[in-house]
């Protein structure tokens, strides 16, 4: 383990946290009216909002839409794709293109994303992917069709785009009532609590997945097969990332939507969707 690398994963995810105890701290030793907000009520919320989130994104746009591992059900999918605009402020299309050219182009100079690539490190690997993605919701002069094969292009995917063309700022701006809005519904937040608990919630998810999978899924861990990448398993470390983090097993064996292979390791994300695959919900699980 680069203790480099631990020290930037630690610093970026708990720098969104630290501007929400900061913006606390200001406000209450400023305004003269204090605000609190009901910690461990907050924290469970939390945890089980990113849950929710993680396992959306991971199933919906990697799995299905990058991968074709699945398909769920329509009206489970017009859900997903909703729930994922208005909580994170992504469309599934220029996701999932993105991410197609990440594997066609792993740790190349042309990789979209990657700690190891000329210029690249786990510091900016965030600054890449937005970059990277608003090039592809661009995709100037056609640049990234050959990513697009059977990805969702239709009303709402156009509707996601106004905002996502626009920039990363409005994108992640135009997301701050909603998520203010959802945290209001905590039982003991106020509204004003809400809002300055906002950094926390936005950018620790952001900033964990983003760092966790596109960074140092790239740069430590364990590997299993000799491919040409840098890939690598972070098992058992991502407890809370629906077994995303078994990235280079993934890298390895893109169509099959079980992430697991030692006899020791295990893929929580792939559990989920044999249940939901068992009840309907998910079609042609391929495993
Ligand atoms: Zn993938
Ligand atoms: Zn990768």
């Amino acid at each position: 383990m680069m203790p480099g690398a631990l020290i930037c994963y630690l610093v970026f995810t708990w720098i969104p946290i630290a501007i929400s105890g900061g913006l606390f701290w200001l406000w209450n030793t400023f305004s003269g009216t204090a605000i609190t907000i009901p910690i461990i009520e907050m924290i469970v919320f939390l945890l089980v909002l990113r849950q929710i989130n993680v396992f959306t994104v991971s199933s919906l746009f990697h799995r299905s839409y990058s991968h074709k591992q699945f398909e769920y059900i329509k009206p489970v999918e017009w859900l997903m794709r909703r729930w994922n605009w208005l909580l994170l402020g992504t469309g599934g299309r220029a996701w999932a293109m993105m991410h197609r050219w990440h594997h066609a182009k792993a740790d190349t100079p042309e990789d979209p994303h990657s700690p190891t690539k000329e210029g690249g490190s786990l510091w900016n690997i965030t600054a890449q992917s937005a970059e990277s993605y608003v090039e592809c919701i661009k995709n100037e002069n056609g640049k990234y069709d050959k990513y697009m094969k059977g990805l969702p292009d239709d009303r709402f995917e156009n509707f996601v785009r106004f905002f996502e063309v626009r920039g990363f700022w409005v994108l992640a701006l135009s997301r701050v009532p909603v998520v203010a809005g959802v945290l209001y519904l905590v039982p003991g937040v106020s509204l004003p609590a809400a809002f300055l608990a906002l950094p926390a919630v936005m950018g620790s998810a952001w900033y964990s997945t983003v760092i966790m999978v596109n960074g140092l899924c790239h740069l430590v861990g364990y590997r299993i097969w000799d491919n040409e990448d840098t890939s690598t398993n972070l098992f058992p470390i991502d407890f809370f990332g629906w077994g995303e983090a078994l990235h280079h097993n993934h890298h390895e064996r893109q169509s099959r939507a079980n992430n697991a292979h030692a006899t020791w390791e295990f893929d929580p994300g792939y559990w989920a969707l044999w249940f939901l695959s068992k009840i309907g919900i998910v079609k042609n699980l391929r495993p």
